[in-house]
C-alpha cells in the first residue's frame, strides 16, 4: 500500500476548499461550468458514502462581478459590501446545483473569534456534527461582510485547515489554479518539478512557496503551506490539486498521482 492509498483511500470525512480563481472569471462573475463540474463531483463523492464539507471562496469576487466593479476594492467597507452581495449569489448557485443532484446544503459563516472561545467552538462542532449526520453538505466561508481585521482568518486556506482540524476530518483537498507545490516557481522556471509528497514541512518546503495569489482571491502558495502545517499537525492529511482539471476530485480520491500530498503527523 502506498502513501496515497494509506491516507486517501480510507478517508471518510473530507473537506474540500475551492478558491476564487477556480470559481469565478477574472471579472468576478461565477464560472457556472466550473461550479457545476465541482458540484457534480462533490455530490457523487457524498453518494459514495463520504462525509463532505465544502469551504468556498468567491463571495467577494462574485460581489465585484455583480456590482460591476473594475477590481477588488481597497476600501474595507466596499469589500465587505461586495462580500454581502456575493455570498448570496454563491449560496444560491450551490443550492441550485446541489439540489439538482438531490443534495441538501447548509451555510456556515465563521470568524476566527467563533473558534477561539470554548463554548462557541463546541457550538460550531455540534452544528457540523448534526449537519453531517443528516447528510447535509455544509458550505463554509468566512463571515466577510462583518468580520474585522483583528478577528479574521483572512484567507480560506487557513480557514479550511482550521475547519478540517475542528471537525476531525481525515483529508483536506485544496483546489487551486495550480497543479500543486513545485520546487520552484513554474511561471518563471520551465524546469520546475511538481512535488508529489511532503512528509515534513521544513524550511526547504516553505522556500518553494512564493507569495502571490490571484487578482480576486487572497491566498497564494504561502497560505497553502501554512494551511498544510495546521492540518497535518492536527492529524489531517492535505492535498493541493488543480481545481480546473477535469474530474480532479475523482482523480484525487482514486489515488491517482495528481497534486501534492502533505502527510498527516501520526501522533496527533
Ligand atoms: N472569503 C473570501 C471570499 O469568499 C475569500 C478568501 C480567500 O480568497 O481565501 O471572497
Amino acid at each position: 500500500m502506498n502513501d496515497r492509498q494509506k491516507y486517501i483511500e480510507g478517508a471518510k470525512r473530507i473537506v474540500i476548499k475551492v478558491g476564487t480563481s477556480t470559481l469565478t472569471y477574472k471579472n468576478g462573475l461565477l464560472n457556472l461550468y466550473m461550479v457545476e463540474h465541482l458540484v457534480r463531483q462533490i455530490a457523487d463523492l457524498q453518494s459514495s458514502g463520504k462525509e463532505v464539507v465544502v469551504v468556498t471562496s468567491g463571495a467577494i469576487g462574485a460581489g465585484i462581478g455583480k456590482l460591476g466593479l473594475k477590481e477588488k476594492p481597497k476600501d474595507i467597507p466596499e469589500n465587505q459590501a461586495a462580500a454581502a452581495v456575493g455570498q448570496g449569489i454563491l449560496m444560491n448557485t450551490y443550492e441550485k446545483f446541489f439540489s439538482e443532484y438531490g443534495k441538501t446544503v447548509g451555510q456556515i459563516l465563521i470568524t476566527r473569534e467563533d473558534i477561539s472561545h470554548k463554548d462557541r467552538l463546541l457550538n460550531a462542532k455540534n452544528t457540523f456534527s448534526v449537519l453531517l449526520e443528516r447528510g447535509v453538505i455544509p458550505i463554509v466561508n468566512e463571515n466577510d461582510a462583518i468580520v474585522v481585521d483583528e478577528i479574521k482568518f483572512g484567507d480560506n486556506d487557513t480557514l479550511s485547515a482550521r475547519v478540517a482540524s475542528i471537525i476531525g476530518a481525515d483529508l483536506l483537498i485544496l483546489l487551486s489554479d495550480i497543479d500543486g507545490l513545485y520546487n520552484d516557481n513554474p511561471k518563471d522556471n520551465p524546469n520546475a518539478v511538481l512535488i508529489d509528497e511532503v512528509m515534513q514541512i521544513d524550511d526547504k518546503i516553505v522556500g518553494c512557496a512564493g507569495g502571490a495569489g490571484s487578482e480576486l482571491g487572497t491566498g497564494g502558495m504561502a497560505t497553502k503551506i501554512k494551511a498544510a502545517k495546521i492540518a497535518t499537525s492536527n492529524g489531517v492529511s492535505m492535498i493541493i490539486a488543480n481545481g480546473e482539471v477535469r474530474d480532479i476530485i475523482r482523480n484525487v480520491i482514486s489515488c491517482e498521482n495528481v497534486g501534492t500530498l502533505f502527510v498527516a503527523k501520526k501522533n496527533s
